[in-house]
């Protein structure tokens, strides 16, 4: 039974991940495999399953009256900023040399979109006397410079997906002041004092609602699945989907306009271009139709939506041509939500078919530990045996990753 880790940021903790790889329990009866930071396990020297992946070494999970083994199978590693790309791309390939499974993840995070997107459109503040006062610090690229960047990651990449992107309705920085510049930023769930200071969000909502549905319109055209965050701000997430629905569909119609006006072109047998322009026109329609409006498959990582958002997010979804079957949901050990007392029955909701494991960590020293609290915290609140949820998550992981691939293929 393997475990995969569907939403994490190794790349950017301390050490990578050493941590993670030094910390997985060495299987049963086998002399320990990792010496050293640096050392990692031979591929000849791993258990082999499923005859094609090496996976490596086996957890022991104790509960009341059984002892079960688990194998880390491997991670996606979500990028937050373009600024981590080469960083993603060295732990996919520290993954991928040692026979995990891996997938580079390219996306901006919400919470440093402030950084990347044109500095004259993040005005702050109202302080618009020409100081730079208002202006968040860092190197913002003119005319989507950073859109340009990411489509050109994702095609060059074909495995790659689109993450982490979202929208944070609760992700503060100070506001320009007497007494600050405004550049710091700061979570208000750690500090209740910051409820008080004057404060705005760290990106404004409306520059986050366009990068975001920019880059859901890429991963729609590009047939890439997303992994998304989104806190406290849910009304906004589904007025972006709709926008994004809207985008694709006038997308569709002028690319289908073109197409059968090029095609039907003769003024020697009207009757019969008219009947072959409305054959065109109406197997383009029937296409059109059906053609996805948004990802392929979306995730939503860290979920933190009440119990009453889930109906409408999936039929939103649903509208753009994507079955709620390749809608996902995560909760992390490391975010707090997942121990809220409204997780399981959200949980239930959602069902196992529906459910990744996920870290969300940058420091891997725990991430081990997490992935088996994962599986646990699942496995009690849908009264399932560890075991069966391990499969089943994992089997998810691979849908929602993986699958897609022939698609890909079929398609060149
Ligand atoms: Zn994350």
């Amino acid at each position: 039974m393997k475990l995969f880790d569907c939403h994490c940021h190794f790349h950017l903790g301390p050490r990578g991940l050493a941590p993670l790889l030094q910390n997985l329990p060495p299987p049963p009866y086998a002399p320990p495999i990792l010496s050293s930071a640096e050392s990692s396990p031979s591929p000849s020297s791993l258990l082999l399953h499923d005859g094609q992946r090496s996976s490596t070494p086996l957890s022991a999970t104790s509960t009341s009256d059984q002892k079960i083994s688990f194998s880390f199978a491997g991670a996606a590693i979500m990028s937050t900023h373009p600024r981590d790309y080469a960083q993603v791309d060295a732990c996919v390939s520290t993954l991928q040399k040692q026979s995990y499974l891996a997938v580079p993840c390219y996306g901006i995070h919400p919470w440093f979109l402030h950084e990347v997107i044109a500095l004259d459109e993040v005005l702050v503040g109202g302080n618009d006397n020409g100081s730079n006062s208002g202006v968040i610090e860092g190197e913002g690229n003119k005319d989507d410079d950073w859109l340009t960047e990411l489509r050109q990651r994702l095609i060059d990449h074909p495995n790659a997906i689109v993450g982490e992107i979202g929208l944070d309705g609760a992700r503060w920085r100070a506001a320009p002041g007497d007494d600050n510049d405004g550049s710091n930023t700061h979570n208000p769930d750690n500090n209740a004092a910051w409820k008080y200071q004057k404060r705005m969000l760290s990106c404004p909502m409306n520059l986050q609602r366009r990068a975001f549905e920019q880059q859901l319109v890429v991963a729609t055209e590009l047939n890439r699945p997303v992994s998304i965050h989104v806190v406290q701000s849910w009304g906004q997430l589904l007025d972006s989907l709709s926008n994004v629905r809207e985008l694709m569909r006038q997308k569709y119609e002028r690319i289908g306009d073109g197409i059968c006006d090029d095609d039907v072109i003769d003024d020697t047998a009207d009757h019969i271009v008219d009947e072959q322009y409305s054959s065109i026109r109406r197997k383009k329609k029937k296409q059109s139709k059906n053609r996805l409006l948004l990802p392929p498959k979306i995730y939503f990582h860290a979920f933190s939506g009440k119990a009453g958002v889930l109906p409408s997010l999936l039929a939103a979804i649903e509208k753009g041509n994507v079955s709620r079957n390749d809608v996902y949901f995560g909760f992390a050990p490391a975010i707090p939500n997942f121990y809220s007392s409204k997780t399981p029955s959200i949980m239930k909701q959602i069902g196992i078919h529906n459910l990744l494991l996920e870290t969300d960590l940058e420091d891997s020293t725990t991430a081990w530990d997490d992935l088996n609290e994962g599986i646990q915290g699942i496995a009690a609140a849908l009264d399932m045996d560890v075991c069966e949820v391990a499969n089943q998550t994992h089997d998810n992981a691979m849908r929602f990753y993986f699958e897609r691939e022939a698609e890909i293929i079929s398609s060149q």
